[in-house]
């Protein structure tokens, strides 16, 4: 993917674990990498259609002098979430920071730490069968607004659906969110799981009623499957009530697994329903 290289931008800044390194201060070197696509500014030859990279350089320069840091994996971390969020045109970012002058008493030529940060494509499933239903999906939506790490694209309609596996419960309102945000699958999965306690989520039984239920639908392409986290969504193939909202904001989003769309494995939910 086509990039822009800032490298070795020398700056002197006051961080370290040790006292003298914050009130002595060292040199660090930093450099990025940054994603971006760079065809139209190629063809147009106008600034406006890339990242302008003196400042992005200024903002490195300003945050490793403004702030002080024991980490250099922090001072990292935090310059990259701030270009991700100025400069929108960022997919992702590669940032190196070196610290030559390291003192640990031994001859080392510099000591570096290198991260990789970037956006990531997010469906999320959201359901409730208790109380205002159309309010706690919407009170979700609002919390991940909230977020200055997250941002929310399209929403689907809500839709009516029966209890799963036909408990005896009230009946469903699901809908399907599309976001971009900055967290990992574990965090969003916190996030989501902090998100449903404030909503006054109660886990009795596996299938039971509930005010609300966010699930990770898809992450980017990701498969992963851990105890914690099964991605894509080991029901999201299953269920209409995921599979209609979704097909209404995504139709041509390929499920990484078995590499049909969600609009195919609608058809195919459909024509297994007709079968049986
Ligand atoms: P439930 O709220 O009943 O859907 O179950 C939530 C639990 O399922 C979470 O605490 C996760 O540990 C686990 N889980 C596994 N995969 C996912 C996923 N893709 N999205 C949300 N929760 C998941």
């Amino acid at each position: 993917m086509d990039h822009i290289i800032i490298e070795n931008l020398e700056v002197f800044g006051n961080h370290g674990v040790y006292a003298e390194e914050k009130k002595l201060g060292q040199k660090f070197l930093v450099s990025a990498r940054l994603y971006l696509d760079l065809r139209t500014a190629g063809q147009c030859d106008d600034l406006e259609s890339t990242v302008h990279y003196g400042k992005v350089s200024a903002l490195i320069y300003d945050h490793m002098r403004q702030h002080s840091y024991q980490l250099i994996e922090a001072a990292a971390e935090n310059i990259a979430k701030d270009i991700l969020l100025k400069f929108n045109m960022v997919k992702k970012v590669e940032l190196k920071i070196q610290k030559p002058w390291a003192p640990i008493g031994l001859p080392l030529e510099a000591v570096a730490v290198c991260i990789e940060r970037g956006w990531h494509s997010v469906y999320l499933g959201m359901g409730s069968n208790m109380g205002d239903r159309e309010d706690y999906l919407n009170s979700a939506i609002a919390a991940i607004d909230k977020r200055d790490d997250t941002f929310i694209g399209s929403i689907s309609e809500y839709v009516e659906s029966k209890p799963y596996k036909g408990m005896d419960q009230e009946d469903y309102l699901n809908g399907v969110c599309h976001i971009k945000t900055l967290m990992t699958p574990e965090e969003l999965l916190l996030f989501l799981n902090e998100t449903e306690n404030e909503m006054g989520r109660e886990r009795t039984t596996h299938w039971g009623a509930r005010t609300l239920d966010l699930d990770i639908l898809l992450y980017d392409d990701l498969v992963m499957d851990t105890e914690q986290l099964t991605i894509p969504h080991p029901e999201l193939h299953k269920r209409d009530f995921v599979l209609v909202p979704i097909c209404e904001i995504a139709p041509r989003l390929r499920h990484p697994v078995f590499n049909k769309t969600m609009s195919d494995l609608l058809l195919e939910l459909k024509d297994r329903y007709v079968i049986e």
